[in-house]
């Protein structure tokens, strides 16, 4: 049987972890030839291709994305999801640290994009899938680095899918909310209550826990398929209900399914 992604290559920034990873299995699980793009790609499993790349070198993401294209015969796929986060009010960060943040989180996407898309336009199922976040929509607390960066990240998505819409190369993104990755453990073990922190998270998202790695993979699959020809330029969320829903407070009580 034919499977969706048969015959298609795609390529994932920050896929030795996460989110990134979960999406190269996804893909691959369902046809695709995949490489992983990342500062450590020690964790890419054997069947995927693992390529070392710093995605705020040109060239690193230069000379990974044609290896990538040249080993897997061309380039279809692009998931735009390395980055990196930043804590604190506007206050909090000194100019290099923003500086450091917006060249992983947009400057990557812009440098691998320029990369791909001479090898996206040969292809007829071209598609670019980038990873954003809530903190694009909605406001969150001591966020002021990281959201500034996955507002721009957002625009760019609309921007670019703008612009390549004539070629036939799609670009959406999805916006998760706190996901149960490497990424949020890290941050939960150097927080001063660990336990008390992830209730917190928990308790944030409508749906009560964090979202999983393999539930954006999935989101991420859905917009680069083609069987999602007609999609482009759109936002999805995958993050429990976060920025639509507004619900009375977790515990018993009027309106709450479990009061
Ligand atoms: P993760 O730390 O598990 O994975 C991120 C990967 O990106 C790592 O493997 C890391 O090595 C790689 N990376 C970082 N900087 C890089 C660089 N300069 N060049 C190449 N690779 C680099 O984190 P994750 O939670 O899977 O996050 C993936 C994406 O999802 C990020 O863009 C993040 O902003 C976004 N996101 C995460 C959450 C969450 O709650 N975990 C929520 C919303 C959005």
């Amino acid at each position: 049987m034919t499977r969706e992604f048969s015959g298609l290559s795609a390529v994932v920034t920050g896929g030795g972890s996460g989110i990134g990873l979960a999406a190269a299995r996804l893909l691959a699980d369902r046809g695709a030839s995949v490489a992983c793009l990342d500062l450590d790609p020690a964790g890419v499993p054997a069947d995927l291709l693992g390529l070392r790349c710093d995605v705020t070198d040109a060239v690193s993401v230069t000379e990974a994305v044609a290896t990538a294209a040249d080993r897997l015969g061309g380039l279809d796929i692009l998931v735009n999801n390395a980055g990196t986060g930043a804590q604190g009010t506007i206050e909090a960060n000194p100019d290099d640290e923003w500086h450091r943040v917006l060249d992983v989180n947009v400057l990557g996407v812009v440098r691998v994009s320029r990369a791909a898309l001479p090898h996206l336009r040969a292809s007829s199922a071209a598609a670019i899938v980038n990873t954003c976040s809530i903190v694009a929509t909605t406001g969150l607390p001591n966020r002021a680095l990281y959201s500034a960066t996955k507002g721009a990240v957002q625009a760019l998505t609309l921007a670019m899918a703008a612009d390549h819409v004539d070629e036939g190369i799609r670009v959406n993104c999805v916006n998760p909310g706190t996901v149960d990755t490497p990424w949020v453990r890290r941050l939960l073990d150097s927080a001063d209550d660990p336990a008390g922190e992830l209730a917190a998270l928990r308790a944030r998202q409508p749906i009560r826990r964090l979202v999983s790695a393999a539930e954006v993979a999935a989101a991420i699959a859905y917009l680069a398929s083609p069987l999602a020809a007609a999609t482009t330029g759109t936002v999805l969320a995958v993050d429990g209900g976060m920025h639509g829903l507004r619900l009375p407070p977790a515990g018993p009580g009027p309106g709450r399914r479990d009061g």
